[in-house]
């Protein structure tokens, strides 16, 4: 049986993709998008590119420039700001007011699409649970709150109440579902568990050392489902706490991963 060749780790003919953001050493996006385009045989890699606040645009501009670079993946805090810099939205980027990836098309315009919320969706789903008819409590509603947010409504949440220690977050995020999805009531809330059955932590609490839950958050039924899209903590605080009540738990890096499969198959030009 003959084996395919692997491709070659870097040369000429390699197609590049960049990660943009500030900080960025953190992110671990190279390695799972680089992994996953060997794995498909292709000459590609990934690269990180720490762009400064006060050279964004310029930035932007230069990379677009670059012919043989065929996407970006997009983070903290340029998420809402590349927007300007895209040609065509898809449905899901438009209803967050924000996306995560964009590529250039074979038409040469570029195409821009979010993936957060979907990772959060597609990682319940393929552990065997049903999002339709779930009440959601989202704690946090910054960009990936945003983008989770209008993912669950999209994937047929019953209701989803929204908490943030700063209230207009929360109210924007309500009314730009409410506006999007009718069907779906997204209400502004103080953190609770009762009457939820689906508890999202959004927020950046549970990264850093000596970080407690997000809110005080009272018993839970086992059959509540807790994730929390905290990367680098495994359990976070809050998880530990879902546990004890023997609930189903879900942590960020399954949400990372599950995205990634979909990013890939998008810059692939799938629609
Ligand atoms: P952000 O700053 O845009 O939003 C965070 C929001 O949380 C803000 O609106 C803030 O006011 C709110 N908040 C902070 N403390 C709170 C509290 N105690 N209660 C309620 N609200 C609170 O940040 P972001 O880009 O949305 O990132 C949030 C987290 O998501 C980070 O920990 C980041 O590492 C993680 N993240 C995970 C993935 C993944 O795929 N798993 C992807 C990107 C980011």
């Amino acid at each position: 049986m003959s084996v395919a060749p692997e491709p070659p780790i870097v040369n000429g003919a390699t197609r590049l993709y960049g990660i943009i953001g500030d900080p960025i050493a953190q992110v671990g996006s190279p390695r799972l998008y680089t992994e996953r385009f060997r794995s498909a045989g292709r000459n590609a890699i990934l690269v990180p590119f720490h762009v400064l606040p006060d050279r964004f645009e310029e930035t932007v501009r230069g990379l677009k420039a670059v012919a043989n670079l065929d996407g970006l993946v997009i983070t903290v805090p340029y998420k809402a700001r590349i927007l300007p810099f895209v040609d065509r939205l898809m449905p899901m980027g438009e209803k967050v007011g924000a996306i995560n990836v964009m590529r250039r098309d074979g038409d040469g315009k570029w195409t821009g699409d979010m993936f957060d919320g979907r990772g959060l969706v597609r990682a319940v789903r393929k552990a065997g649970y049903e999002l339709e008819g779930r009440r959601v409590m989202l704690i946090g509603a910054g960009g990936v709150g945003s983008a989770i947010a209008v993912a669950l409504a999209e994937a047929g949440a019953a209701s989803i109440a929204i908490a943030d220690v700063d209230p207009a977050r929360a109210r924007a995020l309500a009314e730009r579902v409410a506006r999007a999805f009718p069907a779906c009531p997204a209400t502004v809330a103080t953190p609770t568990t009762d009457g939820h059955d689906m508890i999202v932590n959004a927020s950046p609490v549970g990264m850093a050392a000596g970080d407690g839950l997000p809110a005080p958050l009272g018993p839970l039924d086992p059959s509540t489902l807790a994730f929390d899209v905290v990367v680098k903590v495994e359990p976070t605080p809050f998880l530990r706490h879902a546990r004890s009540f023997g609930c189903p738990t879900f942590g960020g890096y399954a949400m990372m991963e599950t995205q990634v499969d979909e990013a890939v198959a998008f810059l692939d030009g799938q629609p």
